[in-house]
């Protein structure tokens, strides 16, 4: 399994990166690729075409409906709808249940069909806390995290891979126990130490993010979600200062392969501590 990184930029679009979007895939037993992507936020689908046609994308998931999360639906919309291949299936798109009524906010529309077309080009699947869904071979649960608005954090299983990615979430149980044991932890760091400290339950700072690897027993960190303001050398330290993990600050079409923790000879392989264990 591997993530593109389509864009990393924390909040909004920056000069270097796009907002949050990931893509995600992976090759089944018959070699057939599965790619789920992880979000679309503002100036994603610009890059996410340099990445891959975006009519093979199996599935879309959003993690919440802040528009550095989300925005970029509505060119993935028009991509659909209008598209001069007329066979393209609906996309499966998995987010908070007010995402269809937020798409036709944003496009000023009545219904879920748009303008001049029959066909609503998504299949919208509403997640819920502790939620299990699978696309192929990936197998996905949501957890509810620590953000102002209703927010999701991913754990992706494909075989013996698990990647975590937190989308937006301050430090929290429910990120704990996601990210349990992780081969990826791709977790946010938005916020500094000190600077930051006026809002709670908002952001992770690099601190935080490293310590949540740290509990959660994670075996290499990437952090993302980083703003324009904030050089990424500071969340970076924070989180080396109490994380001694592989950690890498991410960057636009970085590719983050997952690999398997390997296993002993006999050992029954990777498993997740009980939740007393942790904390
Ligand atoms: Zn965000
Ligand atoms: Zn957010």
């Amino acid at each position: 399994m591997r993530a593109h990184v389509i864009g990393c930029n924390g909040s909004f679009a920056g000069t270097e990166s796009a907002a949050s979007s990931y893509l995600v895939e992976h090759e089944d037993a018959d070699g057939r690729t599965w790619r789920v992507l992880f979000d679309l936020g503002s100036g994603a689908f610009g890059p996410l075409q340099r990445a891959v046609d975006p009519a093979l994308l199996d599935a879309v998931v959003i993690s919440h409906l802040h528009p550095d999360h989300y925005l970029d639906l509505t060119g993935l919309e028009v991509f659909l709808a209008y598209n001069e291949r007329q066979d393209l299936p609906q996309m499966p798109l998995w987010g908070p249940a007010a995402l269809p009524a937020r798409i036709r906010a944003v496009m000023d529309r009545a219904d879920d069909v748009p303008d001049g077309v029959t066909e609503v080009p998504f299949d919208y699947r509403p997640v819920t806390d502790r939620a299990t869904f699978s696309v192929g071979p990936l197998q996905i649960e949501a957890r509810l995290v620590v953000h102002p608005v209703e927010s999701y954090g991913f754990r992706i299983t494909a075989g013996d891979e698990v990647l975590v990615y937190s989308g937006d979430s301050d430090e929290c149980e429910a990120l704990d126990e996601l990210a349990t044991g992780a081969d990826l932890f791709l977790v946010e760091a938005g916020y500094i130490e000190e600077r930051d400290d006026r809002f709670t339950g908002v952001h992770l700072t690099g601190r935080r993010a490293g310590e949540t690897a740290v509990r959660a027993g994670v075996r290499r960190v990437a952090l993302t979600h980083i703003p324009c303001w904030t050089d990424p050398a500071i969340p970076e330290g924070e989180a080396r200062a109490v994380c001694d993990l592989p950690l890498q600050v991410v960057r636009a079409f970085d590719v983050l392969e997952v690999r398997p923790r390997v296993s002993p000879v006999g050992s029954a392989g990777p498993v997740r501590a009980p939740l007393a264990a942790r904390r």
